[in-house]
């Protein structure tokens, strides 16, 4: 293949990008610009024209879909494979380091990473330890803190001892937390960056060698770089001029999380010889979308200023839907994805942004009432399950048993007749002695501190672990995972499960077992990783990437953040209201309201071809009820890209504030959609739809706790609520 193809699909400034003699770049330009493009064409450039080996180059993006597209993309430019190049996120890229090097990062090789949930496990034993009271310190509050102090770079030693009574308590959390950690091999997110940062500013070899390898060096999304990610790179080539990276400072969404801004003036200022360049054609949306995403941003200030073209022409203006609460958005968000397919569109090409995952499940409740397959991407996370957890703390354990969440999570699970005495004077032990409970437990067994009765129970629960640990080194990683799942009683557990989330339940640990065979495991480059050790990780770094893996044609669902990057035809943007987006937390914080528009921005931007935004006037989210007013992101697009859609001809709409008087229902056209109802089994539920005649005649409810049923008119009990 020729070199000029890796050029001719750019434009003048994309190709100047791209063929820029090699030293550090800034790529600073709007969303749908081809910043993502102009990445994937650089490198390729490099490996075709300048000689570089893909060996010698590194690349880091946002989520592990993006670094698989962008390998495969580089591969199609190429036609051959790159296996040798790294790219993946900072946290799956640290991770890879880690496992490396573990013993120059003085970890045990066995280390696991934990997700959040773990890790707030941990936190709460702690406080409790500390004497530390939950309602004046909240354990979450104290993950938050410990996880700010990692992301700018901060070990509790390093912290300011601060007259700060707060601080003070927080970092004897934060040191114990640390203490706890390193003794049983666990490693949350914040710190497998951190910890990778230490492992090469303390390893000057090592430094050396990475230094030498990547001899280029490429980071998408660079506005959403946090002070540890940044101090990272800049290790990494310091001196060496070569740091490739693109962003869009209007695309910044993650400044909660300590993504800092400012590293793109660090960059210009670190980097002095470094070259700019800016785009401003958009190639992804049509007129009516792309003005509505200039006039928006520009009610922020403080911004580097970029204004956004496109030749694509106006397209469709942007239709605008209020509906009376968040079931008639769902309906109607879903009824125009079923008129899309029905046109012969692909599911696949539809996305339906939210701010909260919370907004889901309306959503998905609708689109499996209408048999639409989707895909939630963050929210209902796959890996995250109770009984996929479960099955994986088995697996960790088996590798590592000093692993006390996991120990904790299922030392019972099935309930083993270890009980909360035995627990409690182990974990008593584990603290006085810093060991870890598996330590604890072998411990007292010893010392023949336990009932016989309890002392069977929990000998019986080390040998099965032990067990597995010999048992599946023989075995490849699916039989390892089926047999896991198997003898640890956890099939059997949810098999006896009434109804059918005992059976969803069995099915997602099958899922998981296939989840294992399907697992993409590039032996070829993983040089000294265990196949488990990686798919653990994967577990827990890809938690919220993936729901089994399917090829079926989906709708596909996630929130606003996790939508960065990302290009869709047909784009629903829902939930447009005060104190939902947005949020209740920026409304009266100038600088969070600036990144809520900042998020509407990335949202809108999504879209290529058609964009709907929707807001309910009455809303029912976290238990409660509201009336909210429509966003005032939506007074600030211009009016005449707008269309308000008005139907419901056919729907009568309930009074949203009247509280009607309970009274029975029975006869037709007592129903209306949306109407709350009650049930005496089922309890409380809104009317989603009615069918049928006389006898026949059938009501679907949503209920709030026992989901959505159709019911005979005839022999339901129903009231209004
Ligand atoms: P975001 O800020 O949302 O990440 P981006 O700047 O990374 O966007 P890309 O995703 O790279 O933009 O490109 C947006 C769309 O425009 C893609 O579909 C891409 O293939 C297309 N595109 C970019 N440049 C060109 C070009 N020169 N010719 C044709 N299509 C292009
Ligand atoms: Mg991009």
């Amino acid at each position: 293949m020729d070199a000029s193809s890796i050029i001719t699909s750019l434009n003048d400034d994309q190709r100047l990008a791209v063929s820029a003699p090699m030293q550090a770049m800034l790529v600073l330009a709007g969303a749908g610009s081809g910043k993502t493009r102009v990445l994937v064409h650089r490198i390729a450039w490099h490996i075709q024209v300048n000689q570089i080996s893909p060996y010698n180059i590194l690349a880091v993006t946002f989520t592990n879909k993006a670094a698989n597209e962008m390998r495969h993309r580089i591969e199609d430019l190429l036609e051959t494979p790159a296996h040798a190049m790294w790219i993946g996120t900072f946290h799956g890229l640290a991770h890879r380091l880690l496992r490396q090097h573990a013993k120059q990062a003085k970890l045990p090789d066995t280390f696991q990473v934990m997700d959040s949930d773990d890790q707030l496990r941990i936190i709460k034993r702690l406080m409790k330890n500390l004497n530390l009271d939950d309602s004046k310190w909240p354990p979450k509050q104290a993950q938050w803190f410990i996880n700010a102090q990692k992301d700018e770079g901060i070990r509790a030693k390093h912290m300011q001892d601060s007259g700060d009574f707060y601080n003070r308590q927080m970092k004897d959390v934060y040191l114990a937390y640390e203490d706890v950690c390193q003794r049983s091999g666990l490693v949350d997110f914040a710190e497998l960056l951190l910890r990778a940062h230490e492992l090469l500013r303390d390893n000057e070899d090592l430094l050396a060698f990475y230094k030498q390898r990547f001899q280029q060096v490429h980071v998408d999304e660079f506005q959403d770089t946090n002070t540890i990610q940044y101090a990272w790179l800049r290790l990494l080539t310091e001196g060496n001029n070569n740091l490739f990276v693109v962003g869009d400072d209007d695309q910044s969404i993650y400044g909660w999380r300590g993504a800092k801004i400012e590293n793109i003036f660090n960059f210009q200022k670190h980097y002095p010889e470094h070259g700019i360049v800016r785009l401003e054609q958009n190639y992804r949306s049509s007129g009516h979308i792309l003005k509505a995403a200039n006039t928006l941003i520009a009610n922020n200030d403080n911004r580097m200023g970029k204004e956004l073209w496109t030749d694509a022409g106006e397209g469709q203006a942007i239709s605008l839907y209020s509906a009376f609460n968040e079931q008639d958005e769902a309906y109607f968000v879903v009824e125009k994805i079923r008129q899309w397919v029905r046109d012969g569109g692909l599911r696949s090409d539809t996305a339906i942004l939210y701010r909260s995952n919370a907004q889901s499940r309306q959503f998905e409740e609708r689109l499996m009432t209408t048999a639409t397959p989707y895909r939630v991407y963050g929210g209902l996370r796959f890996f995250e399950r109770m009984e996929i957890k479960n099955a994986l703390a088995y697996l960790r354990l088996s590798t590592n048993p000093h692993d006390d969440p996991s120990f904790e999570r299922v030392v019972n699970t099935p309930t083993r007749g270890i009980g909360a005495k035995t627990l409690d004077d182990m974990r008593i032990l584990a603290r006085e002695q810093q060991l870890s409970l598996w330590q604890a437990a072998l411990a007292m067994l010893e010392h023949n501190q336990l009932p016989a009765r309890a002392a069977n129970a929990l000998r019986g629960f080390l040998n099965l672990i032990v067990a597995l640990g010999e048992t599946t080194k023989e075995l490849s990683l699916h039989e390892t995972v089926k047999q896991v799942v198997e003898t640890s009683g956890l099939i059997e557990l949810y098999k006896k499960e009434k109804q059918d989330k005992g059976e969803a339940r069995v099915e997602n640990l099958e899922e998981l077992v296939n989840a294992a065979r399907l697992f993409d495991y590039d032996s070829e480059n993983a040089e000294n990783m265990g196949e488990l050790d990686m798919f653990l990780a994967h577990a827990a770094l890809e938690a919220g990437e993936m729901q089994g893996e399917v090829d079926e044609d989906c709708v596909q669902l996630m929130t606003l953040h996790s939508a960065k990057g990302l290009e869709f035809k047909l784009v629903f943007l829902v939930g447009l209201e005060e104190g939902l987006f947005p949020s209740q937390q920026a409304l009266d914080d100038a600088g969070r309201l600036q990144e809520e528009r900042r998020l509407c921005y990335v949202g809108i931007t999504r879209a290529m071809q058609q964009l709907y935004l929707t807001h309910a006037e009455s809303r029912r989210l976290y238990g409660k009820d509201s009336y909210p007013r429509a966003s005032r992101f939506l007074r600030e697009l211009p009016q005449e890209s707008i269309q308000e859609i008005r139907l419901r001809a056919n729907v009568s709409r309930p009074a949203a504030n009247s509280a009607p008087q309970t009274k029975s229902l029975g006869s037709k056209g007592t129903y209306k959609l949306g109407q709350p109802v009650r049930h005496e089994k089922f309890g409380e539920g809104v009317v989603l739809q009615m069918e049928g005649e006389g006898e026949q005649e059938r009501v679907q409810i949503n209920f709030r706790n026992a989901g959505i049923k159709w019911l005979m008119l005839a022999y339901a009990k129903l009231d209004a609520a």
